[in-house]
């Protein structure tokens, strides 16, 4: 056994190593792989991604407040973020010696470097297709920057060492010509009152024939341009008409948590209102609204679990189902629903609003419900590729905002990145630069705008440019149609956004960044032309604009996982889902496995329908197993604990940090909180010595951990202290005995149950699968026989991540149906 074992340790390793060697040689690899395929480059670029991402995934699901730091908190806080920032650029300027961008070579085969010329056989033909392309296809000049000013053109070239050669490729239609005046009055637009502004807006004119509209039928498509004031402005108007009269709210879903946060703010000003009152939000875990709230934005996720205390949804006049092109799981399952009620509520009105040309469908789905269409203004936008692909586009984002400052007249830009982590980089890497070139250049105002950002810092976006200076927006896909900026003249659109996906043969579920669709870049491209003419700079070729994005985004109800959805709808009493009115229906097998799994957590019985302990694990919004865990928590006495590791799994990719320059101390600092069990009493030790220490900031400052996420894990924390209240199960401790614990995780987790094999390494019991145990983990070194894991994650290898030992007799205790005895 020693020697099976050590054997497997040099594996891990080695495996471990060579991540780390990847990771360094990404730079060198990147160039090569651009010669490559462009899908073997993304592929591979998804492997690498995906470690950075692991951090993300939590910030993308929960959003908290940080206004309320004292003070004292907020120094540290900056005084943490300038080691961060510090050491970050120590390693970026390390990394910039070795990066050169990457041209196109001339002649394939023949590259001005050796390392360009790594050609596969196969790839030539694409390129050479490729280039005859973009000749045919490309007739309008070569578009540099200040071309047609020579003086800036070199003043920019003595300002900055690198650029990007890009080419004009093709305008998107406006229905507007600039006129001289037309555009200085949307200029002066920042400085218009609430009222006026409110009257600019596209839907304005129509405001009293959509009423009518209303009025006369039960079910309305509503189509507009984004930024035409769907969101903000209709359900003023009905509430102005008098929609809300008696006593009834009008509701409006988001797919976003920061969209539905910020429309609300921002409908609370313009109506003069304290944000609460009579306009209010509600999102997982924060509920901002009161009894008198009359309009109410909330996410599709929360409108969901609404229809579980009121199916009839009789306490609103009128529901907007909003963004419904983004197709979100909720927002697919919500059209079924709401179409099902309006069919016994006679006096509900259903909006569906959408922004693109979905419209028809959406109709189709509704009974043929009449499309009102609110005409957009759009200004033309052009259309520049990149001559040839660019190897790292946060770097290139970076040089391109800075080409655009440099050398274009002012007019605000806005990046697409794919999530905080990036859009964090590109503000460093901006704030460096603009720093280095200090007065050379006009001031640039540098604002990132993510899920977790806090919302003050959110409301920044929305402030007017100061005089003279240029603004640049970093957002995710947030800013594609959820909200909409001002002044935008120039999009960056890199390409790429993050995406969850389900493999339903491997049950994983994983957040990869991916190619956007045709329809995704050209929503991109038009918020540009929202004030004035503007550019759109796609950071790709155009050949790959044509050839490799998809038309549309898949719906996410054909790429995710099922199984909270499918818990909802069962508990919504409805049981036939193979039949359930989709607009496009789930693929069959990710719906069984979901069924198969609700039925292995005994949340189903034979004849599919709900048993008493699925209606309680509906009552979370939460994966079903987590739901299972926190139930039989009641069961093994240990509910206090299961719900600080539950609160801690859901933020937990963020909760350690290590500083560059000081990875040995966090290192140990993480370890001295290992537990010799591993990583979910890990997590618990760290809650409970933080609750110990009075929930103090310099007590993560001092052992490496995040406060923000800490102060997360306590809100979540709360919310499902309050959600057990409902399933009536007690807070009680079981702290000295972790093996309870440890059961109760198992009763929730057992069909993620790993064991060691004699190859050396891990087997999934489910699938048989290798696996290893995350380098990060506490039993990274243990390798017990069997462990428990939290998720998969894919990289190199597929590495279980928050892994915990347990003993298999518990499988038999907690899972009788599903696991057997051998003997
Ligand atoms: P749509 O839903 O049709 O895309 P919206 O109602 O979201 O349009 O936007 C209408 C206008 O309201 C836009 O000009 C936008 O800039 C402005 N707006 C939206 N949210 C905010 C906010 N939080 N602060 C300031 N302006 C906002
Ligand atoms: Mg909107």
């Amino acid at each position: 056994k020693k020697v099976t074992e050590s054997a497997s340790k040099r594996s891990y390793e080695e495996a471990a190593k060579r991540l780390k060697l990847e990771a360094e040689d990404r730079t060198k690899i990147l160039p090569k792989l651009r010669v490559q395929s462009r899908r073997k480059y993304l592929e591979k670029r998804k492997e690498d991604k995906v470690i950075e991402l692991e951090a993300d995934i939590a910030d993308d699901e929960y959003l908290f407040d940080e206004s309320v730091l004292t003070e004292k908190e907020k120094k540290e806080r900056e005084h943490k973020k300038t080691i961060l920032q510090l050491a970050k650029e120590h390693e970026k300027a390390r990394e910039l010696e070795n990066v050169r961008r990457y041209h196109m070579p001339r002649d394939l085969g023949k590259g001005e470097k050796g390392e360009y010329i790594e050609v596969d056989e196969n790839e030539k033909l694409p390129h050479s297709e490729q280039r005859k392309w973009e000749q045919e296809q490309i007739k309008s000049a070569f578009f540099k920057f200040g071309a047609k000013d020579a003086k800036a053109q070199d003043e920019y070239e003595l300002l900055i060492d690198e650029q990007i050669d890009f080419i004009q490729a093709l305008q998107l239609e406006g229905n507007k010509e600039k006129k001289q005046d037309e555009e200085k009055s949307e200029y002066q637009k920042i400085r218009m009152t609430i009222e006026e502004t409110k009257k600019s807006l596209p839907v304005y004119p129509f405001k009293n024939s959509l009423i009518e509209a209303i009025k006369t039928y039960q079910i309305l498509i509503v189509e507009g341009e984004t930024g035409s004031g769907k969101t903000t402005q209709i359900p003023q108007y009905l509430h102005e008409a008098g929609f809300t009269k008696d006593g009834k709210k009008i509701g409006c879903t988001q797919p976003r948590r920061v969209a539905a946060m910020s429309v609300a703010a921002r409908v609370a000003q313009e109506m003069n209102v304290k944000l609460g009152n009579e306009v209010g939000y509600s999102i997982r875990f924060e509920d901002c609204t009161s009894d008198r709230t009359v309009i109410k934005y909330m996410t599709d996720g929360t409108l969901h679990r609404e229809f579980l205390s009121e199916p009839d949804l009789a306490s609103y006049s009128v529901m907007i189902i909003d963004e419904a092109h983004e197709r979100t799981l909720h927002t697919d399952i919500l059209f079924g629903l709401v179409k099902d009620i309006t069919r016994f509520r006679p006096d509900l009105k259903l909006l569906i609003s959408s922004a693109t040309l979905d419209a028809e469908k959406f109709s189709n789905f509704f009974d043929e419900a009449p499309i009102f269409r609110i005409p957009g203004r759009r200004f033309p936008v052009d259309i520049y590729y990149t001559k040839a692909p660019e190897a790292d586009y946060v770097d290139a984002s970076v040089v391109s905002v800075l080409q655009i400052h440099a050398t274009q007249p002012l007019g605000d830009i806005l990046v697409f990145l794919t999530g905080q982590e990036e859009i964090e980089t590109c503000v460093e890497m901006l704030q460096d630069r603009t720093k280095r070139l200090g007065k050379k250049i006009r001031e640039l105002v540098i604002l990132p705008v993510y899920a977790n950002l806090p919302s003050d810092m959110q409301a920044k976006i929305f402030e007017p440019t100061p005089e003279g200076a240029r603004k640049v927006v970093l957002a995710t896909n947030i800013a594609e149609t959820s909200l909409t900026i001002d002044n935008i003249i120039y999009v960056i659109d890199p390409g790429f956004a993050k995406q969850n996906n389900f493999n339903s043969k491997t049950g994983m579920e994983s957040l990869m960044v991916v190619p956007i669709s045709k329809a995704s870049a050209n929503q991109r491209a038009g918020r540009a032309g929202r004030v004035a003419p503007g550019k759109c700079f796609r950071l790709y070729t155009a050949w790959a604009y044509k050839y490799e994005l998809e038309d549309n985004t898949v719906p996410e109800i054909q790429r995710i996982n099922l199984g909270n959805a499918v818990l909802t709808l069962k508990a919504l009493g409805i049981n036939d889902l193979i039949h359930f009115d989709f607009l496009d229906p789930p693929p069959y097998e990710t719906l069984v496995l979901a069924l198969e799994q609700l039925y292995a957590l005994g949340a189903l019985n034979h004849h599919g329908e709900l048993t008493k302990a699925g209606r309680r694990m509906a009552e979370f919004p939460t994966d079903p197993m987590l739901a299972k865990m926190l139930l039989a928590s009641e069961k093994y006495k240990c509910s206090e604990e299961i719900v600080s590791i539950a609160a801690m799994l859901s933020v937990n990719s963020s909760v350690f940090y290590r500083p560059k320059d000081k990875i040995i101390h966090a290192d140990t600092a993480r370890k001295n909180f290992f537990h010799r069990h591993g990583d979910h009493l890990t997590l618990m030790n760290v809650y409970n010595q933080w609750v110990g220490s009075d929930h103090s900031v310099q007590w993560c400052y001092e052992n490496f951990i995040q406060y923000r996420s800490m102060k997360r894990a306590r809100d979540v924390r709360e919310q499902l202290v309050g959600l057990m209240e409902r399933v009536e199960i007690d807070m009680v401790s079981s702290i000295s005995d972790d093996a309870n614990i440890r059961k109760a995780i198992t009763a929730g987790y057992f069909y993620h149950i790993a064991k060691f094999s004699k190859g050396g390494h891990y087997k999934t019991v489910k699938h048989n699968q290798t696996v290893m145990i995350h380098p990060n983990s506490a039993l990274f070194e243990d390798l017990p026989r069997w462990v428990i894991y939290h998720e998969l994650v894919f990289t190199s290898k597929e590495f279980m991540r928050q892994v915990t030992e347990i003993e298999s007799k518990w499988l038999l205790e907690v899972a009788p149906h599903y696991y057997k005895s051998n003997e």
